[in-house]
């Protein structure tokens, strides 16, 4: 049985926190799906469209690595993806107490399996919000994005 997991989240936008996540999850599984979530009631910054397509482009050349958006519960993601583990990353104590209740909430309605990564220390600080604020304001982000593959 092929091993399958999907990493969802906002992604709005994806970082290199997200993709240090990505990468350490990587060898564990045979496909990962980065389910973007729309949430109509949450205002976004980047188009959707724009997502897709930068993460499509970001991941071109990994085989393993889907990109889809989606609107639905990330359970019923899941079990369309067929994948058996939602990724999720944890950054601090805030993170574990959000990802714990929604994790077991998860596993009794569908079984499906939630396996958390601890961000790796020079990623700690880094989030969409934070990078949203400061566009914003007109500073360059670039540094916290992943460089994508025409841009190297
Ligand atoms: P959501 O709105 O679902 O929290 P995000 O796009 O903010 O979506 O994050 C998706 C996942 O990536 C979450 O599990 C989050 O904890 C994790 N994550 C966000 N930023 C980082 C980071 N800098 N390092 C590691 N994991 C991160």
């Amino acid at each position: 049985m092929e091993r399958i997991a999907i990493f969802p989240g906002s992604f709005d936008p994806f970082t290199i926190g997200h993709d240090n996540i990505i990468q350490r999850a990587l060898p564990l599984f045979d496909k990962i799906v980065i389910g973007i979530g729309v949430n109509a009631n949450k205002k976004s910054l980047f188009p959707i469209e724009q997502r897709i397509r930068t993460l499509k482009e970001l991941y071109k050349n990994n085989p393993k690595i889907e990109i889809e958006a989606y609107d639905t519960l990330t359970t019923h993601f899941a079990q369309k993806k067929n994948a058996q583990f939602i990724i999720r990353g944890l950054r601090s104590v805030r993170d574990f107490e959000y990802e714990r209740d929604i994790a077991q909430m998860n596993k009794h309605a569908t079984g499906v399996e939630t396996l958390l990564f601890f961000t790796e220390h020079q990623y700690e600080c880094i989030s969409s919000s934070a990078i949203r604020e400061l566009i914003s304001y007109g500073e360059d982000v670039t540094e916290y994005l992943p460089p994508t593959p025409s841009s190297l």
